[in-house]
């Protein structure tokens, strides 16, 4: 069977597609012949997919990782333009049966596939999901039961059914990802980092996070020799430093632990990056950390108010967030906050308390964001639908924001004139738009790597002559 991937991901700085290069790779170790085209790459989008349709593929899938930038203040509807992708797909290949996936087409899958006309979805992980379709309609046998699969009855309803995550010894099988599938090195040269993962699933509780419903509660732990094997593969093509995709990378703190501990085992020489809790950071994780190549911890603390942490659902405390800092300081790792005002608890107070917090434990960077994206089935969205504040039958495709009522009118301005008078501090009023993106990916481009946050904090300073 030909199958073509499309990814569907036009943002930038380009983000590589892991997802769709783990599924590349799987279809490829069962035999399939794969083709994918990746429009994050194309200088024409209507180009790439007519030369797409004269490969005449048995199935096409295409991959929706956002529908949207999830931010309030930088709000970027994605979904118009996938349409747009989707109607050029069927117009060059109209008996070809199309499939939907990726995060985010299973944030929203039945309102997408009526949208799209699709003829069928994947919700959550692709790769055993996908494969049992395309041998279903290679076969032509009955695909109704295929676990993860959106289809159209008889009667022309739509169909979903649950997903299954990917079990342990799925992922242990896994071949790593496919990077001759794209332009890795343009990924590489325009992102900053090479992609990994440790495992699949979260089982924290964020109240605004679709994560733990698409991917699932349970971690799914990759072997950390599997992990690592991973890392010298792509070490071996010319990569370096890495960024582990990992919902949470310090969460379970054991897993972390042993595959930082094989990394040094193996004496690599590399440099990484990744998402961290305060959870469980303490000096011997740190220190680890730092002995395996970290370069660079992102705490998604969102808040650095106590009420406001329970308000969100974290499960750390304030006294966790001063010691996994300490813990950092100790060992020299560079760290960074993103913050997220306004869920619903949110006061001027909370607000000043979080501001203090960051003067007084000195991140290497801070990123303010405020307004909570709503998306349908999370904890959030099922407290603003019982308190009354939102309508269960309103559409949450579009961008849709909450803000705490309890905010002032100097809420904006507060946040934005204390951004402005730090230099490690942005806020979403302040710190992007499309021409820092083109200065980001102008400094990867000279060979800057690592994450986002240690760029702006250097156009900051270079803007500002300090
Ligand atoms: S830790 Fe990250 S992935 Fe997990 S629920 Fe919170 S925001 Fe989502």
């Amino acid at each position: 069977m030909k199958v073509t991937l499309i990814n569907a991901n036009t943002i930038k700085p380009p983000l590589s597609p892991i997802g769709l290069l783990y599924l590349s790779a799987y279809l490829k170790s069962k035999g399939m012949l794969v083709n994918v085209v990746d429009l994050c790459c194309a200088n024409d989008i209507p180009a790439a997919l007519s030369s797409m349709g004269k490969n005449q593929p048995d199935i096409i899938g295409v991959s929706i990782r956002n529908i949207d930038a999830a931010q309030m203040k930088m709000s970027k509807y994605f979904l118009p333009d996938v349409l747009t992708i989707i109607k050029l797909v069927k117009e060059q290949c109209p008996r070809t049966p199309l499939v939907l996936g990726g995060a985010g087409f299973s944030i929203a899958p039945v309102e997408i596939m009526e949208m799209t006309k699709a003829d069928y979805g994947v919700v959550g992980e692709g790769e055993a999901a996908l494969y049992a379709l395309v041998q279903g309609l290679q076969t032509g046998s009955d695909v109704r039961a295929v676990a993860g699969l959106i289809f159209r009855d008889g009667d022309g309803k739509i169909r979903i059914n649950p997903p299954q995550n990917s079990s342990t010894a799925f992922l242990r099988a896994l071949p790593f990802q496919d990077l001759d599938a794209v332009n890795y090195s343009l990924y590489y040269n325009q992102g900053g980092m090479a992609s990994l993962q440790t495992k699949r699933g979260c089982a924290l509780d964020c109240v605004y996070c679709t994560y733990p419903l698409i991917e699932g509660k349970n971690y799914r732990l990759i072997p950390p020799a599997h992990v690592v094997d991973e890392m010298e593969y792509v070490l071996s093509r010319g990569y370096d430093y890495f960024h582990f995709s990992d919902s949470v990378f310090n969460v379970p703190r054991e897993h972390a632990l042993q595959v930082c501990r094989e990394i040094i085992r193996r004496g690599l020489k590399v440099k990484w990056h990744a998402y961290m809790s305060p959870q469980g950071f303490d000096a011997e994780l740190a220190g680890v950390l730092a002995a395996a190549g970290n370069d660079g911890v992102l705490f998604g603390v969102d808040s650095c108010s106590e009420s406001m942490l329970g308000h969100l659902g974290k499960g750390f405390h304030k006294r966790d967030i001063a010691h996994a800092c300490e813990a950092c300081r100790v060992h020299g790792l560079e760290f960074s906050f993103h913050i997220l005002f306004g869920a619903p608890g949110e006061t001027m107070e909370t607000v000043e308390e979080t501001l203090q917090a960051i003067d007084d434990l000195r991140p290497t960077a801070a990123f303010l964001t405020q307004g909570i994206r709503v998306y349908r089935d999370t904890p959030i969205y099922k407290r603003l639908v019982s308190e009354g504040k939102l309508d269960p039958g309103r559409s949450l495709l579009e961008p849709y924001f909450y803000l705490s009522e309890e905010l002032g009118p100097r809420f904006p301005g507060r946040v934005h004139e204390y951004a402005v008078a730090r230099d490690f501090v942005f806020s979403d009023t302040t710190a992007k738009s499309p021409s820092t993106d083109e200065a980001v990916v102008a400094l990867y481009k000279r060979n800057f790597r690592g994450p986002c946050w240690k760029i702006l904090k250097e156009l900051k300073r270079v803007s500002a002559g300090r």
